[in-house]
C-alpha cells in the first residue's frame, strides 16, 4: 500500500509518501518522487504513529447509565462514593465483560497503548490482565493497593503484576503513602501516578513530592503551579471530557505556552467511551469556548507523540523504515495534518495497512 500526502509525528508535520509492505513501513520519502507500482493501492491520506490513551478507569466501564447528580466527590471518591458502590457489586465476570469490551472499542481505533489506573488492589489488576488477553493493545496497569496505612506485603504482591501504582491524590492520601508507594515503585522500577488538582487546588508542593511520573487533570492549577510542574519534569496527563462534565477544564493554553509534556485520556469509562479521537476533538473545540485556545499540534502531539516518550519508546512516534510497531493510515486531506487529525478523525477513516484486512474502498481525502 502506498500512502500519499502527509506524515504528522515527533518531528511535527510534512508533506510526504509511506509505503507499506506487509503492514510494515517499508519506505518514507519526499511527496511527489514516491513512483507508482502497477496493483499498489494508492490511499491519500495522513500517516501518525498509533495513538496512547494517556488515562483511563476501564474497570468503570460496568456502568451504562447516565452519572446521578452531584459533585464528583460523591462519584468517584474512594472507598465509598458511587463508582466504588458500584465496583463492590459488579461480579468477576461481569467486570471482565466490560473492561474486554472497552479495550475492543480502543482496538477499533487504533489505540496502541492505555495507561489504566485500576482500583481494588492486586485481584483488580489480574482482572484488567484477563480482560487484556488476546487484544492488541498494551495495558499499562497502574494498581492501587487497598491497606491504609500501605502493608508493604500487600503493596509487593501489587506490584509483582501491576506497572506501578496510580493513586487517588494527594488530598485523599496521607504524606506517608504517597512516600512509601513511589520508594517501592522507584526500587522496582514501576511507575507513580497520581491525581492532582482535578476537584479543588491542591499545592504542587504536595503532589510533586516525591517525584511522580505522572500527574493527572490539573484542572485546578494555576499557572504557577504548572510553571512548576515544568520545572521539575513531570508529564501531565488531561482529560477535557471528563472535567467538563463537571464544569471545569484543564487550561490547555497554558500548559502549551509554558512548554508542559502533556499527554491526553479519556478518564473513567462510566463517563465516556475511551475513544482518543473524541477527546481530542472535544479537547480543542473546548479551549475555544473557553477564549483559551491551544493549537491542534499540541493536541496532536499528547496523543500521539508524548506519551512515547514518557514511556521510554520514542522510536515508537517517529515513521521510519523499521520504526516498531505499526503507524496508522488516516484517509484525510493533507493539506494542514494537525487540524484535520484533531477535528475530523473517526473510525471508518483508518485505513488497514495490514494484508487480509484490506477494505475495497479507494481513498477520497
Ligand atoms: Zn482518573
Amino acid at each position: 500500500m502506498l500512502v500519499v500526502g502527509a506524515i504528522l509525528d515527533i518531528e511535527g508535520a510534512r508533506p510526504a509518501y509511506v509505503r507499506f509492505r506487509h503492514g510494515r513501513v517499508a519506505e518514507v520519502g519526499a511527496f511527489g518522487t514516491e513512483g507508482r507500482r502497477r496493483g499498489e493501492r494508492v490511499v491519500r491520506g495522513i500517516v501518525v504513529p498509533a495513538p496512547v490513551n494517556a488515562h483511563t478507569h476501564l474497570g468503570d466501564s460496568v456502568s451504562v447509565r447516565e452519572p446521578p447528580p452531584g459533585p464528583v466527590s460523591e462519584l468517584i471518591q474512594p472507598p465509598h462514593g458511587y463508582k466504588f458502590r458500584l465496583l463492590a457489586n459488579a461480579s468477576h465476570a461481569e467486570k471482565v465483560t466490560a473492561m474486554r469490551a472497552a479495550l475492543r472499542r480502543m482496538e477499533k481505533e487504533g489505540v496502541a497503548v492505555t495507561v489504566d489506573f485500576r482500583e481494588e488492589g492486586r485481584p483488580g489488576v489480574e482482572l484488567l490482565r484477563e480482560a487484556a488477553r488476546g487484544s492488541s493493545v498494551r495495558v499499562l496497569a497502574l494498581g492501587r493497593p487497598l491497606a491504609r496505612p500501605v502493608d508493604r506485603s500487600e503493596l509487593a504482591r501489587l506490584l509483582a503484576v501491576a506497572d506501578g501504582v496510580g493513586l487517588s491524590s494527594a488530598r485523599d492520601e496521607s504524606d506517608d503513602t504517597r512516600l512509601r508507594v513511589a520508594r517501592a515503585c522507584r526500587a522496582s522500577g514501576r511507575k507513580f501516578a497520581l491525581h492532582a488538582s482535578e476537584a479543588v487546588r491542591e499545592r504542587p508542593e504536595r503532589y510533586l513530592d516525591p517525584h511522580p511520573d505522572l500527574l493527572v487533570h490539573l484542572a485546578k492549577a494555576t499557572p504557577d503551579d504548572l510553571a512548576a510542574v515544568r520545572d521539575d519534569r513531570v508529564s501531565v496527563a488531561v482529560c477535557p471530557r471528563s472535567n467538563a462534565l463537571f464544569a471545569r477544564q484543564p487550561d490547555l493554553g497554558a500548559m502549551e505556552r509554558l512548554g508542559l509534556s502533556v499527554l491526553i485520556g479519556t478518564d473513567n469509562a462510566m463517563f465516556h467511551a475511551p475513544s482518543i479521537w473524541r477527546e481530542m476533538e472535544f479537547a480543542y473545540v473546548a479551549s475555544r469556548l473557553r477564549r483559551r485556545p491551544v493549537s491542534a499540534a499540541f493536541l496532536a502531539r499528547a496523543a500521539l507523540v508524548e506519551p512515547w516518550v514518557w514511556l521510554g519508546e520514542p522510536e515508537s512516534a517517529l515513521v521510519v523504515p523499521g520504526m516498531p510497531g505499526t503507524p496508522m493510515v488516516l484517509r484525510l486531506p493533507p493539506d494542514d495534518p494537525a487540524y484535520q487529525v484533531v477535528t475530523r478523525t473517526t473510525e471508518h477513516l483508518m485505513a488497514r495497512s495490514t494484508p487480509g484486512t484490506r477494505r475495497r474502498r479507494t481513498a477520497r481525502g
